[in-house]
């Protein structure tokens, strides 16, 4: 899937309540899954968000981090995670470009809440959605602010232990309205 940033954030931004144009994490996974893609919005626990990161890149899938922009710290931005071990996290940046390194703590304080982030969010985009899924959907939850079909994919994302009090993930996102799940309540 070859697209530019562009072309990308001329689909999903939207004016912010400020005013100014801004893309939406929710609208990023709606694209993608226009495009035929299973996707997720997620936040993950800010405990975890180590192990988070490495998980989705041991399920092979791909995740774009909303982050503090490095030029702006009171602004969003976001990067295309590729790689994480013990002490650093690489990431294209639209911004300073590919392969960019950053230490584990300087990407811990890059993914504190900030006035455009509420920090710990990924976006997790799986593989070309199956027929299978196709049909499960019409099957899946619907949001109850704006009825939209929660697919719950992809399946990685949703594994039940994940949901619980001690799991990775806080909450989901719906890719229709933006509105925030928890299977716990947090
Ligand atoms: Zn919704």
């Amino acid at each position: 899937m070859e697209r530019s940033v562009e072309s990308i954030y001329t689909r999903v931004a939207r004016p912010d309540p400020f005013g100014t144009l801004a893309a939406r994490s929710y609208r990023l996974a709606a694209y993608a899954m226009s495009c035929g893609l299973e996707a997720v919005t997620v936040q993950c626990r800010s405990e975890r968000w180590r192990d988070a990161l490495h998980y989705v890149k041991q399920q092979n899938l791909s995740v774009i981090v909303n982050h503090q922009a490095a030029h702006a710290p009171d602004e969003g931005h976001f990067s295309v995670l590729t790689n994480i071990d013990e002490a650093t996290v690489e990431m294209d940046d639209p911004f300073k470009g590919p392969g960019q390194r950053v230490s584990l703590e300087r990407m811990h304080s890059l993914w504190q809440p900030n006035r455009e982030t509420v920090g710990f969010i990924l976006i997790a985009i799986g593989p070309r959605t199956s027929e299978a899924n196709t049909a499960a959907r019409c099957e899946s939850p619907s949001c109850p602010g704006c009825g939209t079909r929660l697919p719950l994919s992809p399946s990685p994302m949703f594994v039940e232990a994940d949901w619980q009090a001690d799991g990775r993930w806080k909450r989901f996102f719906c890719h229709g309205c933006d509105a925030g799940f928890s299977t716990r309540g947090s």
